[in-house]
């Protein structure tokens, strides 16, 4: 638990939060400023900074609380879609530097648009670029 993360008291209930799940190493809350209301953060219950500090073994305990979550706020708040998303460092509008997962609630024509998107200059430079990622993984 990091005492200056805001995410870590509010899941040692120092700061109060409209809880929604608590199983195993994950917990999840209303977001105080939903993109639409029943928009849920789901978190680990120990702190990690982001995606790539995540142990891989929390992977099968993460993936089951956004699927019943993600469940139980469209059923709660009729929505049509569900959109799950997740920012990584401050460039991607990362503000809170404890990995959560954004559970938003879609409703059909509510006008959301999550990112804007652009063309490659060639299929060439599309190719390239793949090329750079495959090399980059390890
Ligand atoms: P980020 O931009 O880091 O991905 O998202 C952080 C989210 O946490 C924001 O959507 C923000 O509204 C939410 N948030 C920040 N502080 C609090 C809080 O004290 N309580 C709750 N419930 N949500 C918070
Ligand atoms: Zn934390």
């Amino acid at each position: 638990m990091s005492q200056d993360c805001i995410f870590c008291r509010i899941i040692e209930g120092k700061i109060p939060c409209a809880k929604v799940y608590d199983q195993g190493g994950v917990f999840a809350f209303l977001d105080i400023a939903p993109v639409n209301k029943g928009h849920a953060l789901v978190v680990p219950k120990k702190h990690y900074a982001t995606l790539f500090d995540l142990p891989p073994d929390l992977g099968r305990e993460l993936l089951e609380a956004l699927r019943r979550v993600g469940r139980g706020v469209m059923a709660a708040t009729g929505a049509a879609g569900l959109n799950l998303g997740m920012n990584n460092f401050e460039a991607a509008g990362q503000l809170v530097h404890h990995a959560h997962f954004h559970l938003i609630p879609r409703h059909a024509g509510d006008g959301l648009s999550l990112w804007t998107q652009h063309a490659y200059e060639s299929g060439e430079e599309m190719q390239k670029l793949a090329q750079a990622v495959r090399s980059a993984i390890v």
